[in-house]
């Protein structure tokens, strides 16, 4: 297997909760290293680049406000098959149909409000989304392989 980077993002619900330090347990427990790491606020226009991809979706809006109603975290995992890995480790993206123990399962803010946006956490879906979104957040001499 390929050694990975992947970006995650630990979304306002899962930050609001305080639950960033149980979420990087788990990634850090999975056998993932947190390479680089930020809490920022972002605008709505930030996210509005950030997800341009589901632009016109009927999820789009509320998304992008969701995304900037408070601080995130965003984080560059390192590992084998890194992207992958993260991807079953944080399951489906509705996470009321996320598998129990995943961590968008455990820690989604729609398990209490029932809006789906609330999945917990971001995370790249292939190389070239990776090596995409890595950079929007962080320069290379951010990212610290160990
Ligand atoms: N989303 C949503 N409803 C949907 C699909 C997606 O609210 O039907 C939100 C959800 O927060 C998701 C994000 O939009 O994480 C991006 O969607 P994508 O299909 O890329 O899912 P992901 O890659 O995050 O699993
Ligand atoms: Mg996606």
């Amino acid at each position: 297997m390929a050694m990975e980077q992947t970006l995650c993002i630990i979304k306002p619900d899962a930050v609001s909760r305080n639950y960033i330090g149980r979420i990087n347990t788990r990634i850090e427990e999975r056998g993932m290293r947190i390479i680089a790491l930020k809490m920022l606020w972002l605008s709505k226009s930030r996210a509005e680049e950030f997800y341009a991809v589901h632009r016109g979706r009927s999820f789009y809006e509320p998304l992008v406000s969701f995304m900037s109603s408070g601080p995130v975290v965003v984080q560059v995992l390192s590992g084998e098959d890194a992207i992958n890995d993260y991807r079953k480790l944080i399951g489906k993206t509705n996470p009321l149909k996320a598998a129990p123990g995943t961590l968008r399962a455990d820690f989604s803010g729609a398990r209490h409000s029932g809006a789906l946006y609330e999945n917990a956490l971001h995370g790249s879906d292939q190389l070239e989304t990776a090596r995409a979104e890595i950079p929007f957040f962080f320069k290379q001499h951010e990212l610290h392989p160990r």
